[in-house]
């Protein structure tokens, strides 16, 4: 079978690896249909954020068929079609019993496609709690993206917003920056998206949630939104983790500061300020407890257009093209903002029509 290695910065390939079978009486092998870059990736591969294991297969957003199963696996069966949560837990550790399974101390790193071997291959192999059924009605591409929506649910569940009238931003119209529009508007807030690259905000427009709204600049949407160039912050989601500094002093009484970009950004705030203005600045990363199974709720319930966020379906063979798409050329080793209408790129290994 075929597996994408990583090895270090830019240095990834893609080889061919011994077939992967169910060893374990818990084991699940499914064959990979699609497997969903993530900013994780780019991160790893450009080497922003060094933490993938030498020699690891990438890939951790995946969906596909189950293969081969161990004997004692009774909730899927061969030929099921079933998304996979990449994220590890024990479920007995004190984190895992605290309500945050994503620091869960017996795993090792993060998740797979990072830590473990992952699904950017022909297949991949886990046990029975990590793998769910997926109904008839849904694509196994709109599958792909229960992974990231979880990382967004659980997010999402950290922010506590003053009143839904609270003028709620978010920047970034990556796939990140549309879950988060979608998952604050089912909470009932009414949130504006601001994204610099005019053919993402192209991209995202026509898919973004009844009421929201999505503008080239910040000051843009102040004026254009919420009609005063003023308008307060009082929520803003940074998928960038690039604003803290600039936007921090402008927040309102009661604001909230959300960085989920995994960039390294150094920025100094005025610690009287967090006080004297009741502020928040929170992170979140992975999934937290439930939030896998809520995420899969929201798209295969069709609450949330999963799909529709797919801009590109690469084959494995060529996916370079697919991180190219997301501004991370691996042929010249540059990685910048995409700018291309591009948001959720899809690694496809197998058979496309499913
Ligand atoms: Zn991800
Ligand atoms: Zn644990």
């Amino acid at each position: 079978m075929k597996a994408l290695k990583y090895h270090s910065a830019w240095n990834v390939e893609l080889r061919e690896v011994p077939d992967l079978h169910a060893t374990g009486d818990d084991d699940v092998v499914v064959d990979i249909r699609y497997c969903g870059i993530c900013g994780t990736d780019l991160g790893i591969v450009s080497g922003n954020y060094p933490v993938a294991v030498s020699g690891v297969t990438l890939g951790h957003e995946a969906s596909g068929i189950v293969a081969e199963i161990g004997p004692a696996v009774t909730s899927v069966a061969v030929g099921d079609r079933v998304v996979i949560n990449p994220t590890p837990y024990c479920g007995r550790c004190r984190m895992c019993q605290t309500q945050r399974i994503n620091h869960c101390v017996n795993k090792h790193g993060t998740e797979s496609g990072v830590s473990y071997d992952g699904a950017y291959a022909d297949r991949y192999r886990t046990t029975s709690a990590f793998v769910h059924r997926v109904p008839d009605h849904v694509s196994l591409r709109a599958a792909a993206l229960t992974e990231p929506l979880s990382c967004v649910v659980a997010g999402a569940r950290k922010l506590r917003p003053p009143s839904l009238t609270a003028n709620t931003y978010v920047i970034g119209a990556g796939p990140l920056g549309l879950l988060y529009t979608w998952v604050l508007s089912l909470k009932g807030l009414t949130p504006v998206v601001v994204e610099h690259s005019p053919a993402r905000l192209e991209f995202a427009r026509d898919r973004l949630p009844d009421g929201t709204g999505a503008y080239e600049s910040l000051e843009e949407a102040r004026g254009k939104f919420f009609n005063d160039p003023q308008a307060p912050l009082d929520i803003v989601v940074d998928t960038t983790s690039m604003l803290l500094e600039e936007l921090f002093p402008q927040m309102a009484c009661g604001g909230t500061y959300m960085s989920i970009g995994l960039k390294e950004k150094r920025a100094s705030i005025d610690t009287m300020l967090l006080a004297d203005r009741s502020l928040s600045v929170i992170g979140s990363i992975d999934s937290l407890h439930g939030s896998f199974v809520e995420a899969f709720h929201l798209i295969t319930s069709g609450r949330i257009p999963a799909e529709r966020l797919i801009s590109d379906v690469v084959p494995l063979e060529q996916y370079r093209r697919g991180f190219a798409a997301l501004g991370c050329d691996i042929d010249t080793r540059r990685f910048g903002p995409a700018d291309q209408a591009s948001c959720k790129v899809l690694i496809a290994p197998g058979d496309l029509s499913e």
